[in-house]
């Protein structure tokens, strides 16, 4: 049996936060935020690109999900949608300048599909190897990736394990119709990606009552390579956003954090 969310050792610090670095990234995380609201976290979603459209529907979602609303405003930097790779080293500052208000953290998983997706996991996945958060919970929230090389899309389930990965199973508490309520009507600027990635998350939940997240038991922070190894398999479908190659991302975040 798969090990469930695990919140009784933690820190007394009953505050999540959830990283989405765009607006509506959350709702992949929802069922998440729902169990630990249950188990009185206070939860705050931080969200990274946040121009003005997407800032009122984020502003109105997390109304929704009673948590509370953070965003990227350092006001030297706009982050710009797929070219969050630019500020990595920015976004590693950001992150970590935040941390230490929560015992939780809730981060896209790094799994080849949006690149600004994989930006903020690596940041996520450093840091949780660090010292200093030793007693923070990092989980890992899939959002979407490739399902096979020819660029299906798979939703809300990691493109792929690793021995130092632990997957845990946690009941799917949004219903269908909050998330259809979510994606369509507060989110309505991103109809076309609900179109295409809605129809699979809505049936996947209606086929099974458990929803996954995962996290690493260890990192190794002598090596980072093993961390890049959930973007080999399937096929990355960063050509798909048309502004960066998979090996154009790798090489820049890999000398810009000197990994
Ligand atoms: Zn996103």
């Amino acid at each position: 049996m798969q090990p469930s969310l695990d919140l009784s050792e933690l820190n007394p610090l009953k505050e999540a936060v959830v990283l989405a670095p765009h607006p509506d990234d959350e709702l992949f995380a929802i069922d998440a935020i729902r169990q630990l609201k249950k188990q009185d976290y206070k939860v705050s979603i931080y969200y990274f690109h946040t121009p003005w459209r997407r800032r009122c529907e984020a502003l109105n979602a997390t109304n929704y999900l009673k948590c509370s609303f953070l965003e990227f405003s350092n006001p030297k930097y706009v982050l710009q949608d797929g070219k969050f790779h630019l500020y990595i080293d920015i976004i590693f500052r950001e992150i970590k300048a935040i941390l230490p208000k929560f015992s939780i953290v809730l981060c896209p998983a790094l799994e080849g599909g949006h690149q600004d997706h994989d930006t903020v996991s690596l940041t996520c996945k450093i840091l949780s190897s660090r010292h200093t958060f030793a007693n923070h919970k990092f989980y890992y929230y899939s959002c979407y990736n490739a399902y096979s090389k020819f660029g299906i899309f798979n939703v809300g389930i990691p493109s792929q394990y690793y021995p130092n990965y632990r997957r845990h199973d946690i009941p799917c508490s949004a219903s269908v119709h909050e998330l259809l309520y979510l994606m369509f009507v507060v989110y309505k600027s991103q109809f076309k990606s609900w179109i295409v990635l809605g129809p699979i998350m809505l049936l996947l939940r209606l086929a099974t009552v458990r929803c996954i997240l995962s996290n690493i038991s260890k990192v190794d922070s002598n090596s980072y390579n093993h961390i890049f190894s959930g973007i080999d398999n399937p096929r990355p479908l960063y050509e798909i956003h048309r502004r960066i190659t998979h090996d154009e991302w790798l090489r820049h975040t890999r000398i810009t954090l000197n990994l």
